[in-house]
């Protein structure tokens, strides 16, 4: 039987998961705490909850999609929080991107009310929620898994169960290693480039199909080429990630050192005022090293 969706936070992810469960046809209930968000939801046939605790009193399912951790700490344990309005059987589903070990925290005080953790981080961007094709990973019981998942089918393509409550915000963090440690390769290869003087659309094509070839390098190579730094994602969000990766990493002592070395490129260029260009302006940090600029 069809269940009641609560949705919270209609970011630039939510608003698009949120919008796909309600076109496909489900019952849905949003929050957002700024208020002025749920308005387009509501035209589109969502009801808008009063707070947290309400939509958790009014759904039996909760999706959750906010920044960081301490967000999704709040949206639940605050007043009015969703621990307020949960009971036996709630089901709590985060797509947020946050920490493994705050999130098997958070499952257990849900447990102590009855209630049940997934955690479902996404890939796949803005593009992605919209379009209904993101991906996820999933971490958490088979039976809470199989009851999220026609719901997460609304706006997800890939749903793989990767272990469980915490693994899908590990599996995330993997994720985001390969990502950076990509575009650091990407940058470095292209900044070798320029300095060398070589067609850089022509170096592209040669070598994007071999053995080197990367989603990173075929999607962003152009864009650095051109010089356009609009993001897909920020870099004040990608070093959020990084953060959780290196903290992560610590806890269980393994050393990610191109990660730690990303990680304070991008600081760098925070500092420098470049905090919500694309993250594949990490090139811009070798070029204050090397005084070559790529595509100039
Ligand atoms: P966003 O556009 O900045 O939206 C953040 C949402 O969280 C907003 O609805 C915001 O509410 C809400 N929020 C933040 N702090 C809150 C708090 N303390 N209490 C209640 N609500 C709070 O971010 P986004 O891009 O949608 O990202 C959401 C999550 O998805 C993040 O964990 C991010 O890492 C992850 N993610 C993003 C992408 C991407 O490409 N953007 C891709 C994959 C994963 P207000 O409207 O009131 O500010």
């Amino acid at each position: 039987m069809a269940e009641c969706i609560g949705f919270i936070g209609l970011g630039i992810m939510g608003s698009g998961m949120a919008r796909n469960l309600v076109e496909k046809g489900h019952e849905v209930v949003v929050w957002n705490r700024t208020g002025a968000k749920m308005g387009a939801l509501v035209d589109a046939g969502a009801a808008a909850g009063d707070s947290p605790a309400d939509v958790a009193r009014r759904c039996p399912i909760v999706m959750i999609c906010v920044s960081d951790t301490a967000d999704v700490d709040a949206v639940l344990t605050s007043d009015d929080g969703v621990l307020e309005g949960i009971s036996a059987g709630s089901l709590i589903v985060d797509h947020s991107t946050i920490s493994p070990a705050a999130t098997v925290r958070l499952s257990n005080e849900v447990a102590q009310r009855g209630g049940a953790w997934v955690d479902a981080p996404v890939s796949g961007g803005s593009e992605g929620a919209v379009r209904g094709t993101l991906s996820i990973m999933a971490g958490g019981a088979d039976e809470d898994i199989d009851r999220a998942r026609p719901y997460m089918e609304a706006f997800g393509t890939t749903i793989t169960h990767v272990g469980p409550v915490g693994a899908g915000q590990r599996v995330k963090i993997v994720n985001q290693i390969l990502v950076v440690v990509t575009q650091l390769a990407v940058s470095e290869a292209l900044l070798f480039a320029e300095a060398s003087g070589l067609d850089l659309n022509a170096t592209l094509d040669a070598v994007k199909g071999g053995a080197a070839g990367s989603w990173m390098l075929a999607n962003r190579g152009p864009q650095m080429i051109e010089r356009d730094w609009r993001p897909g994602f920020t870099i004040d969000l990608q070093q959020k990630d990084l953060r959780l990766a290196l903290q992560a990493a610590d806890a269980i002592g393994v050393p990610i050192p191109g990660t730690a070395l990303v990680f304070q490129m991008y600081r760098a260029l925070q500092n420098e005022g470049l905090g919500d260009e694309g993250n594949h302006a990490l090139v811009k940090a070798l070029e204050k090293m090397s005084g070559v600029e790529v595509g100039a």
